[in-house]
């Protein structure tokens, strides 16, 4: 990893979401393009991202019983265990939905990653 790498795993959450200014955004365009580890990061939190953004446009709530199963296992030591190679930097909330996602990936279940994005949302909002 590059001192190149370390600023552009700082900005990829403002690339991701957007909010990043046009010229900061080509730099870590290019950048992407030719750094293998970036590019994965980004893929990652991009789909984190789309994720969260139907979320948001989503209103209906999940079934019960797979909420209550998500927490359980969020309780769980596994649960607490950080994801390797969360990105420094990183907006507070996806710093969060990578760990909750880390959690759901021990349920081995997308389903659960998607309803733990929905409950990050409501805890965000408190
Ligand atoms: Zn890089």
């Amino acid at each position: 990893m590059s001192r190149v790498c370390d600023e552009v795993l700082a900005q990829l959450p403002s690339y991701v979401d957007r909010s990043l200014d046009p010229f900061r955004r080509k730099l870590v365009a290019l950048h992407l393009r030719r750094c293998a580890a970036c590019q994965a990061e980004f893929s990652r939190q991009r789909s984190l991202h789309a994720g969260l953004t139907a979320l948001q446009s989503t209103e209906d709530a999940p079934p019960d019983g797979l909420l209550e199963s998500l927490l359980q296992n969020a309780d769980s030591p596994r649960g607490a265990t950080p994801l390797r190679g969360a990105v420094s930097g990183a907006k507070p909330a996806y710093s969060a939905a990578l760990l909750l996602a880390g959690a759901a990936a021990g349920a081995g279940a997308g389903y659960a990653s998607w309803i733990s994005a929905k409950n990050l949302r409501k805890l965000i909002r408190r």
